[in-house]
């Protein structure tokens, strides 16, 4: 499996640190984000490194953004009881700040649009 040593995800993936778990499987870790910006603020990460979505471009690829996606729903639903948003970062313009793929799963409560 593709890891990053020095990734503070792959670390999180490998349990070398600790994080509020809600979901793991093969393909993915979800847990909860450090500095909540909803009620529920989730981060969903692929268990193999990847750097940013866009790393994604090979059919061989598609199972694990899909398991992400799939992810995230399953956890909006858990955790959104009246709807949920999901949000990629990627590269400064979007103020992606950690290079490890993660999907934010955020809910409880209203969420403005469109985000700043
Ligand atoms: P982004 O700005 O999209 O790259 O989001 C990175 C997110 O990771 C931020 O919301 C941080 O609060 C969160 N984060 C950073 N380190 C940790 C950690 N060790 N455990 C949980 N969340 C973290």
């Amino acid at each position: 499996m593709a890891t990053d040593p020095a990734c503070i995800f792959c670390k999180i993936v490998r349990k070398e640190i600790n994080a509020q778990e809600v979901l793991r499987d093969e393909h993915v870790v979800a847990f909860r984000d450090l500095n909540p910006q909803a009620p529920t603020h989730i981060l969903v990460v692929p268990t193999e490194h990847a750097a940013h979505l866009s790393d994604f471009t090979q059919t061989a690829e598609d199972v694990r953004a899909a398991r992400l996606l799939a992810a995230a729903s399953e956890l909006g639903r858990r955790f959104g009881t009246n709807g949920y948003r999901v949000v990629i970062n990627e590269g400064p313009d979007a103020g992606q700040s950690v290079h490890h793929l993660h999907a934010h799963v955020l809910a409880g409560r209203h969420l403005a649009w469109p985000p700043g």
